[in-house]
C-alpha cells in the first residue's frame, strides 16, 4: 500500500480533517525516530486498530537538555520509512524544527507533580517539551488513538494526566516494553554502548525481574528498593544510579508497604550512556 509523507503541519491537519470527515479512525505514533522493534510493535498496533496509522517522526529539541543528546541523537528518515512502510503504516509525519517552532513561539503545557518526579529531577524541563510536543501533534493530526510504549512509562502518566485534565479526547494505548533476547529493553540510545558496557547493561533487566518476584512474594518496597541498589550498584559499568526503586503506578511515589500494583524503575548510567527501565508488578 502506498505511504504518504507529510513534513508541513498544515497539510497534516487537513489531511486528518479530510479523513475524519470520511468517517476514519486515526491512530497516532508519536516517535523521534531510529525505529527499532520496540517503535514497531506500536506502529502494528496501530495499523491492526484503526483505519489510518500515521507515524509522527520528529526529534523535539524543546525535551533535551543543554547538556544532552540532541545533536547526536540517530536520524535515519531513510531507513525508517522503509520499515514503516513494511509495517503498514499508512502516513509518515516528519516536520522539521522550524515549522514546529516558527518564530515567535512562546506557547507551553507544563503537567505539575508527575513531571517532577523520578527522570524529571534529573532532567528539568524535559516533561515539559514532552507534553508540548505531544499536545502539538495531537492537534495536528487529530488521532482518535495515541500508542505510547511503557518503556517511557512516566512519560504516559504524564500525558494521560494532561489528555484528561486538558479533555483531550485523545484515548492513550499503552504497549509494552519489547526487550532483546537478553532482557535489555530496546532503545534507540542503546547503539551509543560500547561492547563491554552493552554486555553489562542486562544487569537492569535481571534486577527488575528479581525485584518483582520480591514484590510478589511480599517483601516490603523499602527492602526491595534496597534490593535494586545494591545489585546494580555492585556492576562496575553502572556508573551512577539516578534512580531505582519501588513506586506507585498512579501518583509515581515511593512506595513503603507492599500493598497494591507496584512500578519498579531505574535510570541509571553506563559508560557514557542514560539508560531507563521499569516492571509494572499488579497483584
Ligand atoms: P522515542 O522515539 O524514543 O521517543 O519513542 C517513541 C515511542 O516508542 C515511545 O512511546 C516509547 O515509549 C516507545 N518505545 C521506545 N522503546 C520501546 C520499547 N523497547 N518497547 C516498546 N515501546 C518503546
Amino acid at each position: 500500500m502506498f505511504m504518504e509523507t507529510i513534513r508541513n503541519p498544515r497539510i497534516m491537519k487537513e489531511t486528518s480533517k479530510r479523513l475524519l470527515m470520511q468517517g476514519r479512525s486515526i491512530g497516532l505514533v508519536p516517535t523521534m525516530g531510529a525505529l527499532h522493534s520496540g517503535h514497531l510493535f506500536l506502529v502494528k498496533e496501530a495499523v491492526a486498530e484503526n483505519d489510518i496509522a500515521v507515524v509522527s517522526i520528529f526529534v523535539n529539541p524543546t525535551q533535551f537538555g543543554p547538556n544532552e543528546d540532541f545533536s547526536k541523537y540517530p536520524r535515519d528518515l531513510e531507513g525508517d520509512m522503509e520499515k514503516l512502510a513494511a509495517a503498514g503504516a499508512h502516513i509518515v509525519f516528519a516536520p522539521d524544527a522550524g515549522s514546529m517552532y516558527p518564530e515567535g513561539f512562546s506557547s507551553s503545557v507544563e503537567v505539575k507533580g508527575l513531571s517532577d518526579k523520578l527522570c524529571g529531577r534529573f532532567r528539568p524541563g524535559h516533561f515539559k517539551g514532552v507534553a508540548t510536543v505531544v499536545n502539538k501533534l495531537f492537534n495536528m493530526v487529530m488521532p482518535t488513538r495515541a500508542y505510547f510504549g511503557q518503556k517511557d512509562f512516566q512519560q504516559i502518566r504524564v500525558i494521560e494526566r494532561m489528555i484528561l485534565d486538558l479533555n483531550m479526547g485523545v484515548e492513550l494505548i499503552r504497549c509494552p516494553i519489547i526487550r532483546e533476547q537478553d532482557g535489555m529493553a530496546l532503545s534507540s540510545r542503546n547503539r551509543y554502548l560500547s561492547d563491554g558496557d552493552r554486555a553489562s547493561a542486562p544487569i537492569i533487566y535481571r534486577t527488575l525481574c528479581s525485584a518483582a518476584e520480591m514484590i510478589r512474594s511480599g517483601t516490603a518496597a523499602d527492602a526491595v528498593a534496597d534490593f535494586m541498589n545494591r545489585t546494580l550498584g555492585s556492576e562496575p559499568a553502572v556508573r551512577e544510579i539516578q534512580y531505582a526503586g519501588v513506586y506507585d503506578p498512579q501518583t509515581l511515589d515511593e512506595k513503603k508497604g507492599s500493598s497494591g500494583a507496584s512500578l519498579l524503575a531505574v535510570a541509571v548510567i553506563v559508560g557514557n550512556t542514560r539508560l531507563i527501565d521499569n516492571m509494572l508488578v499488579e497483584v
